[in-house]
């Protein structure tokens, strides 16, 4: 999940916008994701692909929900 790198929590983190990138009309190809905590006004940007790749920038940070070798 996606939590402010300044509260440490994800509880105040807004999506203020959302875009969703389309291969062929169809496929989903790449989702980016603008973040914006009310708490602290801190924003980031996460953005992934459905190859697996993401990349993640500004105030927030990604926590992992369960383990990857899980
Ligand atoms: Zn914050």
């Amino acid at each position: 999940m996606i939590e402010c790198d300044n509260c440490k929590t994800a509880q105040f983190l807004q999506i203020t916008q959302s875009r969703v990138y389309f291969e062929d009309g169809e496929m989903i190809n790449e989702i980016s994701e603008k973040y914006e905590c009310t708490l602290c006004g801190g924003t980031g940007m996460y953005s992934y692909s459905d190859d697996g790749e993401s990349s993640i920038s500004g105030d927030i940070t990604k926590t992992k929900e369960r383990p990857e070798f899980a």
